[in-house]
Order: structure tokens, then C-alpha cells, then sequence
């Protein structure tokens, strides 16, 4: 058994390959379905082999009242400096004082744009980075299985000791044989999202980040002999033609947004009603977006595996169709982004690539959760029961 050397790319379109004459080079190309969502859904099912339904991480923020950690400063609420951002920023620092630290990969993020009164029933749904124990709840992450099963691993790149992940790959030379090598980079989706993929000046960077690859993977197999490979990207990325700024839209309408409880991420409006009669409105006023986005009602939910069986992602959840971004949003105000993803997978411009050295003739559509059982089958491994994905290697 050869080591199997995998990288990660965040966001790297299938379309981009043209660019990157290194990963272009080896003889498996294949495009690749991801979740309904952003990163924390997609990294749930590729490290899990299971949907979003079952992992249960589509969102950063949920809804839960007893575990939020601005629960411990609803007493600083009734200042009315609160409300404003510098206000939300102390917020977010003095509530982290009383928690438990956050190694998720988003950690808790500041919250910008998010009613005052929602706060103390907001939550992260990651407490833990992906290779670290019981970093998924539901059902054990390829992490875990590893180590249960006495697998030696290595991850370089998501220790977040540098802004650029490919720092991180660039700057390890002390290269072990390893069953599984894993390399982690962010860089492809965070200049994607600054200045759109098709770019002249992401063309450059990806041709630089594919010399990279192309010098650490001589590196790495001139130290330790000849790896399998397998590359991949969790989802592709689609130009920014149109933001609505949905304070506006309630205002147009006659309606304060800041009277219900919603999370804005960027491409999803998510909603949560305490009083009779809101949520006749909000969706009376999100008629008025249909030109641009869908209700995901339960039953598309459902259809899409991302239900979690409650209501702590959202009463109402708005999704926008690709092209669209939401300006305010909890995160900010999305002022440099060119290009964004955070789509259903039922569109071709959503899809991730899958790379490998080996051969994949499989023609059916791959998704992101058969990367877990792929990579537990080259590791002599037995996909476990639950999984739902399926191995891509030919036989
Ligand atoms: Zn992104």
C-alpha cells in the first residue's frame, strides 16, 4: 500500500484545471457535488461519508438558548451602546471570556449585522477543528476512525498559524511515510471570493499554487518514495452579478427586518418567529425577492439532506440562486466580494473537482461524501455501515 497523499482545495472549480498544469497532469478529472450550504456543510459530509441531515452541521450559527455563549452577557444587553457594532464587538469579546475555547475552524465568529435580542439564542455549531476528536457528534469523522483503527496521520495546513494555508504546505519539508498525508489550503476559495476565479489575477495565483504543488509533491516523493494522489475541492465559485440589501427590501415594504429574529449568511436568509402573524409577513416580503431566490420549504430541505429535524438552523430558511449575495449580513457587509458560492448543488457552476492518479471510471455523479469511504478503502479500511457514500476507485 502506497502512502495516499490527498489535498484539499477549498473552492477550486472544475473550469480552473486549465490554469494548473500540475493537477492538470494526472490522468483522473472528474467533477464533484457538494452540499446545500458553505464549507462547515460540505466538510461535515467528506469527512463523515454521511448528508448534512445526518451530521447536522449546515450553519455556523443556530439557534440554541442553552448553550449560546451570549447567554452569560444578556445582562449587558439593556445598555443601549450594545446595539451599535462597536457595541456587538464587546459583546463577542466578553462572551468568549466565559467560554470554553473554541477550536472549530470558524471559531466564534464576530457578528455584525444580527438583531440585539437574538443573541443570547445564538450559538456555533462547531466546537472542534476537523482532524481533532470528536469533531463531528453524530457519527465518528474519518479523523477519528484513523486513529480508532491505528492509522498514522499527518495534516498540514489547518493549524492556522498563517493567513495562507499554502504557507503552511510551502514551509513543511520534514516529510514521514505516513499511510495518509493530508494537505489543507484555503487559498484558492479566499481570492476567489476578492477578485472572482475567471480573474486575470486568480489565474496568476492559481498557476502559482499549482508550481507549489508541483515542488512540494517532487519533495515529499523524492523523501519518501511514490504516494497515491487525490485532490479535490468542496465547491466551485460563481461571480457576484446582483446584492440585495434586505433591510431594504422589509423597508420597501413597510417592515423593520430588526423585528424578527434572522441570521443573514451571505447567500441564505434564515428566520426564526416568536410572535403570531411574522411569518405571513417575512414570506409576503420575500415574495418580492422571487426573481432571485426560493423558500426552502421542509420538504426541499428534506429532498436536499439537509434537514436537521428542528428548527435550530432557521423557521424559514430564503436561499438565494447563484449570482445573488445578500450585502448585510452577520459576517459584514460583503463589500469586496466578487464571487461567491453557498448555492444548491443542482447547479453545474456549484460543483467541486476531484483529481487522482488512479484510475475513477465510476459515471455516476461523485459527491463529497464519498471521499471518506474512497480514502477508507485505500487505507485497507471497511467503510462503516452507516456511511452513505461509496468508493470511486475502479477496480
Ligand atoms: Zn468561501
Amino acid at each position: 500500500m502506497k502512502p495516499l497523499l490527498s489535498i484539499f482545495i477549498d473552492g477550486l472549480k472544475p473550469e480552473s484545471l486549465e490554469h494548473m498544469p500540475f493537477l492538470n497532469s494526472f490522468q483522473s478529472k472528474r467533477r464533484i457535488k457538494g452540499e446545500h450550504g458553505y464549507s462547515i456543510a460540505c466538510h461535515g459530509s467528506m469527512y463523515s461519508g454521511v448528508h448534512t441531515d445526518i451530521h447536522k452541521l449546515w450553519f455556523v450559527w443556530q439557534y440554541a438558548p442553552t448553550s449560546s455563549p451570549f447567554r452569560r452577557v444578556k445582562y449587558l444587553f439593556k445598555i443601549p451602546f450594545m446595539g451599535t457594532l462597536p457595541g456587538k464587538l464587546f459583546l463577542h469579546k466578553t462572551a468568549k471570556l466565559f467560554e470554553q475555547p473554541n477550536t472549530s475552524f470558524f471559531g466564534i465568529p464576530r457578528v455584525i449585522h444580527v438583531p440585539l435580542r437574538l443573541l443570547k439564542y445564538l450559538d456555533v455549531s462547531e466546537k472542534r477543528n476537523y482532524d481533532e476528536p470528536g469533531y463531528l457528534t453524530e457519527v465518528p469523522s474519518l479523523f477519528d476512525i484513523m486513529r480508532e483503527k491505528g492509522i498514522a496521520f499527518e495534516v498540514i495546513g489547518m493549524d492556522k498559524s498563517e493567513r495562507e494555508e499554502s504557507k503552511i504546505v510551502e514551509r513543511h519539508t520534514d516529510h514521514k511515510k505516513l499511510p495518509f498525508i493530508y494537505w489543507f489550503i484555503g487559498d484558492v476559495d479566499h481570492f476567489s471570493h476578492k477578485f472572482g476565479q475567471e480573474s486575470d489575477e486568480a489565474k496568476k495565483r492559481l498557476a502559482e499554487l499549482d508550481a507549489l504543488l508541483g515542488r512540494k509533491y517532487e519533495e515529499l516523493t523524492s523523501a519518501i518514495g511514490e504516494v497515491d494522489v487525490l485532490v479535490w475541492s468542496d465547491h466551485g465559485h460563481i461571480d457576484v452579478a446582483h446584492k440585495i440589501d434586505l433591510y431594504d427590501t422589509f423597508e420597501q415594504a413597510g417592515a423593520d427586518l430588526n423585528d424578527y429574529l434572522h441570521v443573514i449568511d451571505g447567500t441564505y436568509a434564515r428566520f426564526w418567529f416568536d410572535k403570531d402573524g411574522q411569518e405571513a409577513k417575512v414570506r409576503q416580503v420575500l415574495e418580492s425577492l422571487k426573481e432571485y431566490g426560493d423558500v426552502m420549504e421542509i420538504e426541499d430541505q428534506k429532498a436536499h439532506r439537509v434537514y436537521p429535524g428542528d428548527r435550530r438552523y432557521g423557521d424559514l430558511i430564503f436561499a438565494l440562486r447563484p449570482g445573488a449575495i445578500f450585502s448585510k449580513t452577520i459576517w459584514g457587509w460583503s463589500r469586496t466580494m466578487k464571487s461567491m458560492h453557498g448555492y444548491s448543488p443542482e447547479y453545474r457552476e456549484s460543483d467541486g473537482v476531484l483529481i487522482s492518479n488512479l484510475p475513477v471510471t465510476d459515471d455516476r455523479t461523485l459527491e463529497l461524501i464519498d471521499i471518506t469511504p474512497s480514502i477508507m478503502e485505500r487505507l485497507e479500511l471497511t467503510p462503516l455501515e452507516h456511511m452513505e457514500g461509496k468508493s470511486f476507485w475502479s477496480h
